[in-house]
């Protein structure tokens, strides 16, 4: 009995693994990226899974790494390609950005053959992507340290991207984690790259960086398999994953990205709210103190919101991020997002604030 059930599945699944050439080292050592690919035999959706394109976001390696231990058995039809490792000469030096240009690779796409070092790399990983034509792209990402995961998707590009970006959200809202809409557009990111050119793609941010941590290996993985199930790839799940989030935010509900209101003076961070929680317009959610333990500022929340992160930092500077939210907007975020945002150039995110791999280390928060 159990023979006859797993002979369909499986058995018509290639699984490879090979490399894509990136540079020649000055000890003439190649440079490459690994590939991995499992393809069915029947025709069906084609899903990339990227990882690490930031060096020290290191989790959607291991995500990736499970998701190929396992698919074999669970695969139904197309095909799922991955690129574990983005950036390892990032990785390698447990730093954001590639190491020898300082480039934040995940600013550099879609890349240009003959532009810069991330450019070309960015360039290499764009074009495989795209040849496939494929119906999903997941970035894998971290995000500040206490974070809880969500799906990150891109503000509307409108026009011909219409379809893609409805995609896009559809496949987001089957993750079962929080979909958050950004408030600002980030340019020259993968999937904001892909999006442009017609392919659904979103982010997921998964806990926090530096090292493997399970928690979040087993949330990405079970996003990842809702995602490939809702899109026939992998057979369909008995039950579909969730992450516990309080009443008002399940259902894959969208939101909107805010790190507001920053604090406006200088001292030491204590929260008063943790990542997971449901917060109110007006509630405090963090006090500042100097360094005798006196208190120099409340910092209260503008909106009802549900916390998804807090900083790295335990020092605070006036206009510094201290938390990020994730608020319900007042008009449907799936339309048209004709929202301004003119006083603010980047999203608070800790790496998203400067490309100086230095400064980076020491500045708050991440994103993206
Ligand atoms: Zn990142």
């Amino acid at each position: 009995m159990g023979k006859s059930k797993r002979r369909p599945k499986g058995s018509n699944v290639r699984i490879s693994y090979s490399f894509m050439k990136i540079l020649t080292g000055s000890d003439l050592s190649r440079r490459r990226l690994p590939v991995m690919s499992a393809i069915s035999e029947s025709p069906g959706p084609v899903v990339w899974l990227a990882a690490c394109g930031h060096g020290d976001e290191v989790s959607g390696i291991v995500i990736i790494q499970e998701v190929f231990r396992k698919i074999r058995r669970r695969m139904v039809c197309g095909a799922v390609h991955a690129f574990p490792l983005m950036n390892p000469l990032g990785f390698e030096t447990r730093t954001r950005n590639i190491t020898m240009s300082r480039e934040d690779l995940n600013r550099s796409f879609p890349g240009n053959v003959t532009g810069s070092l991330g450019e070309r790399i960015a360039h290499r990983i764009f074009s495989a992507i795209v040849e496939t034509s494929p119906s999903l792209v997941l970035d894998l990402h971290s995000d500040w340290i206490e974070s809880i995961p969500y799906v990150l998707i891109d503000r509307d590009p409108g026009g011909p991207q219409k379809t893609a970006y409805k995609k896009t959200i559809e496949a987001g809202k089957h993750a079962g984690f929080c979909v958050i809409v950004d408030s600002e557009e980030i340019t020259k990111t993968l999937p904001h790259s892909l999006l442009l050119e017609g392919v659904p793609s979103l982010t997921l941010e998964l806990g926090g960086p530096y090292s493997v941590n399970q928690a979040n290996i087993s949330h990405g993985l079970e996003a990842i398999w809702n995602m490939l199930a809702y899109l026939g790839v992998t057979e369909a799940r008995s039950s579909t994953f969730s992450y516990p989030l309080p009443q008002g935010y399940r259902d894959a509900r969208l939101l909107k990205y805010s790190d507001k209101p920053y604090g406006s003076r200088t001292g030491i961070i204590r929260f008063l709210v943790k990542p997971g929680d449901e917060i109110k317009a007006g509630q405090p959610f963090a006090k500042i103190v100097n360094a005798f333990g006196k208190h120099q500022e409340t910092v209260t929340a503008t909106n009802d919101a549900l916390v998804l992160g807090h900083s790295d930092s335990a020092a605070a500077f006036p206009g510094m991020p201290i938390m990020a939210f994730g608020v319900p907007p007042e008009k449907p975020l799936a339309g048209k997002n004709t929202d301004a945002q003119p006083e603010r150039l980047q999203r608070g995110g800790k790496r998203e604030r400067s490309s100086d791999a230095g400064a980076l280390r020491d500045s708050p928060t991440d994103a993206i």
